[in-house]
């Protein structure tokens, strides 16, 4: 298995304090603390042991295949620069898409490859599969399904193809896989082993503010990414925050039922108002909305307090519409309705 970077594969990692001793102790001298207890004052985990069994029994994921980290923006980040050489090496992504592989595929001077998505926002195989053999400096590959901004996942038999295809590490970003009515990729971690999963805490699990992101792929991937994170990148208020919210909630599927039945009431009312010209079929909790002079309907609800996502510029008349509560969600409708009657 090469997908890393030889310097990668060679590096001894930092050993801190806490991942030196093992056993059983209860004078703590090693890591240059202040033994004044403040609930604080420890460094935490470094592997987030209790965590990651609780996302393993939720998950039904072993800890040895799964990476906590700092939002999924870490892992990102840390995939790109383990496999890929800066001014040299590239990535392979299918816009419009999320934002964040691109930037941070820059931030390391890793250039960008693009194949747009197809006029029904799936992947373009064929192309793909030309351009991934035919262009060796392309190191991995990003596929987000459901993807943003465009809300609808994407052909499985197609990124399974590219899995097949690819020699080197595919990543699908899963960030809104419990609003979808497929399955995603996790099932299939020891059928692929050069696939890596990303879910998050940010979205159906209600915890954006704590910053908690996961990767899940072979022990392989996973022992690297643990190589080369910084030693303690879950602090102790986000790993107590989530192991306390899995202990008390071991499902989120009635909230996230909620959820798709505000989304369903919400495409419907949406589509009943003149000026909104379509809205893409949605596998997440947000909606793309097609609407006349989306610039001015967007300026008139900001003035009104009301934040939607501005996408005009990637899909042409479009803006991203998060679901709220069914309160904010009205006030929505409303303010759409009356800027469209009184134009
Ligand atoms: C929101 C989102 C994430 C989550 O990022 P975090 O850093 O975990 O908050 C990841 N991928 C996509 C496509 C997203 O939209």
């Amino acid at each position: 298995m090469t997908f890393f970077k030889k310097n990668i594969y060679e590096l001894k990692p930092y050993s801190s304090a806490r991942n030196e001793f093992e056993g059983e102790a209860h004078v703590w001298l090693d890591a240059n603390e202040n033994a004044l207890n403040n609930g604080v004052n420890r460094y935490p985990d470094p592997y987030q042991k209790q965590l990651k069994q609780l996302v393993g029994e939720i998950k039904q994921v072993s800890p040895d295949s799964m990476f906590l980290g700092n939002g999924s923006d870490e892992p990102i980040d840390l995939l790109i620069r383990a496999t890929c050489e800066p001014g040299k090496d590239k990535i392979l992504i299918f816009p419009p898409t999320y934002g964040m592989y691109e930037v941070a595929a820059t931030i390391n001077n890793i250039e960008t490859v693009k194949i747009n998505l197809t006029q029904e926002f799936d992947i373009n195989i064929d192309k793909t599969v030309e351009v991934i053999k035919k262009d060796d400096a392309i190191k991995m590959v990003f596929v987000c399904s459901p993807n943003n901004p465009t809300g609808n996942r994407l052909d499985k038999l197609k990124i399974e193809r590219i899995l097949n295809t690819f020699t080197g590490i595919v990543v699908i970003d899963e960030a809104y896989i419990d609003f979808s009515s497929e399955s995603g990729f996790l099932q299939k971690l020891t059928h692929y082993p050069n696939l890596v999963v990303l879910q998050t805490f940010s979205k159906a699990w209600g915890m954006a503010g704590i910053r908690l992101g996961m990767a899940f792929a072979s022990p392989e991937i996973i022992s690297v990414l643990n190589k080369i994170k910084p030693p303690y990148n879950i602090n102790i208020l986000t790993q107590n925050f989530a192991v306390n919210t899995l202990k008390n909630k071991k499902s989120i599927t009635d909230e996230v039922n909620k959820l798709i039945e505000e989304r369903n009431l919400l495409c419907k009312s949406l589509l009943s108002i003149n000026g909104v010209e379509q809205v893409y079929p949605s596998d997440a909790n947000f909606l793309l909305v097609k609407l006349e002079n989306p610039k001015n309907i967007y300026h008139y609800l900001a003035n009104n307090g009301i934040v939607v996502r501005d996408r005009s510029s990637v899909i042409h008349g479009c803006l991203r519409i998060t679901i709220g509560t069914s309160e904010e969600n009205q006030l929505l409708l409303e303010t759409i309705t009356k800027f469209y009657s009184t134009e």
